[in-house]
């Protein structure tokens, strides 16, 4: 039977880094068998789901590369199927109406807190065999009293449960809609899925979810439940650890690769490779290699790979992440400057995100308004007048403007003029990028281009000529 896995999310608020390496071990497992892997949208929260958090799971889905090749499907579209199997266990006798009330269930709650029993509900209108419609009631499957229930986790291992450990939940609240175990059990069963991957706070639903999959006489999915993921400090990760969203990671100079093969790592390991490329995860991944304990996230490994993508990845892939961050920086690259793809080439060994990258490239494409304080105070004195004049004569006699020939022109103004070379690189640095530091005068030169560099020499020559005054 061919594999078909799921990514199933609750639409009530970003995607988490933690449901995106749920995804990511998912979508693997489906790939690597090449099987299908299927996005559904639990949203039958109508309270807390949201459209802006649909939306956000689908563009981190997308920013990842992380493809369904099913859905996305809506649990609100299918209530009527919900309804229908409901209404089987009904008439089969594995669900019951229970008229208890919230007072009563929570008297009996409080009562069992006392006792120091687990609070469960009691059973108590298992047996009632009249139909109550006028009264408020929700539906409850009737669990096995007997017996238990195994679980053989890809990950965890085998887990069983005694049936008596687990009390009658509810599937219908009072006004008839489906709750979460019912909706998950139907659509599993439904979309035929071979594999439940999820986070291990599920653990506890899998066995009532097996007896509700029994009772339906479905064929039982195989479970993986993933640890969960830690923060350096050991607590479950959250916001107060840092970027928790993905769209936060994109956001702040992150390349999808990077992140995937950051997660992928989270709770998996082969050897001791750290990088992977998406066709190597997928040849090597294997569920049941993965970790049982939990991991924690570490930001500075992350930003490690982070660079090692961007140094290693083909340029174009850089360039094509970078043209999103130049957008949000008001910059168009294809009319303002050079092809992102050679600033790319420039500058990938000195940032470690794309936010760095944009940020320190920003004068290739538009005019700074002032120097660098520190930069101008140290390079822009009197005496860089006379060289920042005779490199402005020289390269407007530059035929081709050409790294090279830039260069050389670099040196043999020093020289002429019996100046050490930082004395005439560094002020031109500063006069054509407005700071102190840039790639190699060469590249920095042939990127910007003839006529940013000639018309930024003169500007600067004027600047300090009128600072001196
Ligand atoms: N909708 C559930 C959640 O977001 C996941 C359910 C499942 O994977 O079975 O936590």
């Amino acid at each position: 039977m061919s594999v078909k896995t799921r990514f199933a999310p609750s639409p009530t608020g970003y995607l988490h880094v933690g449901g995106a390496r749920t995804a990511l071990f998912s979508w693997l497992h489906a790939k690597k068998n090449n099987g299908t892997f299927v996005l559904r949208i639990e949203d039958t929260d109508l309270e807390r789901s949201t459209q802006a958090s649909v939306d956000a799971i689908l563009e981190g889905m997308e920013w990842l590369g992380l493809g369904y090749e099913e859905g996305p499907f809506y649990q609100t579209h299918r209530f009527d199927r919900y309804k229908e199997i409901i209404q089987q266990l009904l008439d089969q006798g594995d669900a019951y109406y229970c008229y208890c009330s919230k007072e009563e269930l929570e008297a009996l709650r409080e009562q069992q807190m006392a006792d120091k029993e687990k609070p469960r509900y009691n059973g108590k209108c298992r047996e009632i065999s009249e139909d109550k419609a006028e009264l408020n009631r929700v539906i409850r499957f009737r669990n096995p009293n007997q017996g238990e229930v195994v679980i053989d986790d890809l990950v965890k291992g085998k887990i069983v449960v005694a049936n008596k450990e687990l009390d009658d939940l509810i599937i219908a609240r009072t006004d008839g809609t489906p709750t979460y175990n019912l909706t998950v059990v139907v659509d599993d069963m439904d979309m035929g899925i071979t594999h439940v991957v999820r986070g291990d706070d599920h653990v506890n639903n899998t066995p009532r979810q097996i007896n509700i999959l029994k009772a339906l006489g479905a064929e039982l999915p195989h479970y993986a439940h993933l640890p969960m993921i830690l923060g350096d400090d050991g607590a479950r990760l959250s916001k107060r650890h840092g970027a928790v969203s993905v769209m936060q990671y994109r956001d702040e100079g992150y390349l999808p690769e990077a992140l995937l093969n950051y997660l992928v790592r989270l709770g998996w390991s082969h050897g001791d490779q750290e990088i992977f490329s998406i066709e190597e995860m997928i040849e090597l991944f294997d569920l049941s290699q993965v970790n049982v304990s939990a991991s924690a996230f570490n930001t500075e490994k992350l930003l490690w790979l982070n660079h090692q993508y961007i140094m290693n990845s083909e340029p174009e892939l850089v360039a094509k992440h970078l043209e999103w961050h130049m957008q949000q920086r008001g910059i168009d690259a294809a009319t303002q400057g050079p092809a992102l793809v050679e600033l790319v080439k420039a500058q990938r060994e000195r940032c470690k995100t794309l936010v760095e990258m944009a940020d320190a490239s920003l004068y290739f494409y538009q005019d700074f308004t002032e120097y660098d304080e520190k930069a101008a105070k140290k390079n822009f004195k009197a005496d860089a007048i006379v060289p920042l004049q005779a490199l402005l004569d020289a390269f407007n006699g530059v035929v081709e403007w050409e790294g090279g020939a830039l260069h050389e022109i670099v040196l043999q103004t020093a020289e002429a003029l019996e100046l050490k070379l930082g004395k005439v690189a560094q002020p031109l640095r500063v006069a054509v990028c407005g700071a102190g530091m840039s790639p190699s005068i060469d590249v920095t030169l042939s990127l910007l281009g003839r006529e940013k560099t000639l018309t930024r020499l003169e500007k600067a020559i004027n600047y300090i000529k009128e600072k001196n005054n």
